[in-house]
């Protein structure tokens, strides 16, 4: 059980930053990729469910009210306080 590496193309700012050496959204629990589906009207959400929207959601940011949300992020890779690492088998 280690932590998931970064992505093989992360980009992130913080890459040089000693400490974030492996801590990126893109190997972060809390990231989720957006996806198309087809009952959706708006153009930018209408589409395949296979088809991506190219943007991405953090769920790990609550006001700790119990209220579900996600934070919609433009970029793949960055990072912030809230970074939980994947953890995977091997
Ligand atoms: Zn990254």
């Amino acid at each position: 059980m280690t932590p998931k590496p970064r992505d093989p193309d992360c980009n992130s700012p913080f890459l040089e930053v000693p400490g974030f050496e492996n801590i990126c959204c893109c190997n972060c629990a809390f990231q989720v990729e957006l996806f198309k589906h087809p009952w959706n009207q708006h153009e930018l959400f209408k589409g395949s469910i296979s088809e991506s929207m190219k943007l991405y959601a953090c769920l790990g940011l609550s006001h700790g009210d119990g209220k579900k949300q996600a934070i919609i992020f433009e970029k793949k890779h960055s990072v912030c306080e809230m970074h939980t690492a994947i953890i995977i088998n091997n």
